[in-house]
């Protein structure tokens, strides 16, 4: 629509980044005009809507170095060729994520057990089951109602008093649970998770308690979150962007970084007030896009 030519270069084979990695099949909350759509449908309306006004799309190849050619071009090098650019947007999101696996609980299960599981596992999974979702903030709440449908018994184990999730999330869950159709255990410990032939069973201890709880269950959904490693893509730091200074400081006017031409966006960077949500993401590409044009239209 900016009538700009653009290359859309992707680590990955498909579009999505984190709604497609980390919960493809979770509901997006918060994507105006989307009532009830999940992640990986929200990105293929995305895709299919933008994608085809791209120039070229590059997916499955990732982006090693940047570099600038004289002082107007960068050179983007990634690991299979090479683009030329005038302008560069990263939005690199937070960097590779890895699942975070609980620590001090006693885990006595076969290595192939499908018991744990993660928030993006399908949730189809669930169907029929007793399923405790351990975790407090907003993608332990999403799940928990996201399965009351379609699991037999949903129970919510939170390791402290309160959850931290959005405050319109926490009227459903205290609402579902003043219902009893989801069941709350808060400042609860999860200390082992056990499985036999016949039965699978997780013990919890309230916190200060002696008494040990034993809950017969299908399987254990770990919300704890991820661990991230910064992005890395060589030759930002010779431009003046570190590694340690992810995520990056933009000009919310403009989402330009300190790097001449070079623009950032989505959950790579960091304003006051700034959010990490889909929407946010968009706002910020289109002023991207639009203080490139005006830069484009000006010279
Ligand atoms: C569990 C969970 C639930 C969420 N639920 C919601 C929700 O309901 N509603 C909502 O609005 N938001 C939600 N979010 C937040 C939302 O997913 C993020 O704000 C959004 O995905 C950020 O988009 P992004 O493009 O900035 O980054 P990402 O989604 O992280 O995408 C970055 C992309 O850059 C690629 N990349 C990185 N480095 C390179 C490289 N060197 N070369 C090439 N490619 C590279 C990655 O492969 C990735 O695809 C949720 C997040 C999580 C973790």
């Amino acid at each position: 629509m900016a009538a700009l030519k653009a290359c859309v270069v992707e680590a990955a084979a498909i579009p999505g980044g984190q709604c497609e990695t980390l919960y493809p099949r979770k509901r997006m909350y918060g994507v105006p005009g989307f009532q009830d759509i999940v992640a990986r449908d929200y990105i293929s309306v995305l895709a299919n809507q933008c994608l085809p006004h791209a120039t070229a799309t590059l997916f499955g190849q990732r982006v090693n170095r940047v570099s600038r050619i004289g002082a107007r071009e960068f050179k983007i090098d990634t690991d299979q060729e090479s683009v030329v650019s005038r302008f560069l947007i990263l939005a690199i999101g937070i960097g590779d994520t890895v699942l975070c696996v609980p620590e001090n609980i006693l885990i006595n299960i076969d290595n192939t057990s499908d018991f744990i599981q993660h928030y993006c596992s399908s949730v189809n999974l669930f169907a029929g089951k007793r399923v405790v979702i351990a975790g407090g903030g907003d993608s332990a709440i999403d799940f928990a109602i996201e399965l009351l449908m379609i699991a037999k018994q949903v129970i919510l184990v939170h390791r402290r008093s309160e959850f931290s999730c959005e405050p319109s999330k926490l009227r459903i869950v205290n609402e579902l649970a003043e219902a009893e159709n989801i069941s709350l255990k808060l400042d609860y410990d999860i200390l082992e998770l056990e499985e036999s032939a016949i039965r699978r069973c997780v013990r919890i201890r309230r916190k200060k308690d002696i008494n040990i709880e034993e809950i017969t269950i299908d399987h254990v959904i770990f919300c704890y979150g991820f661990s991230v490693k910064p992005p890395l893509i060589c030759g930002l730091e010779e431009m003046g962007i570190q590694t340690n200074d992810f995520p990056v400081k933009v000009n919310i006017e403009t989402m330009e970084t300190l790097i001449n031409g070079c623009y950032a966006i989505g959950d790579a960077i960091t304003y006051p007030g700034k959010k990490k949500n889909v929407v946010p993401c968009l706002f910020e590409a289109d002023r991207a896009v639009r203080a490139i044009r005006d830069k484009v239209v000006r010279s």
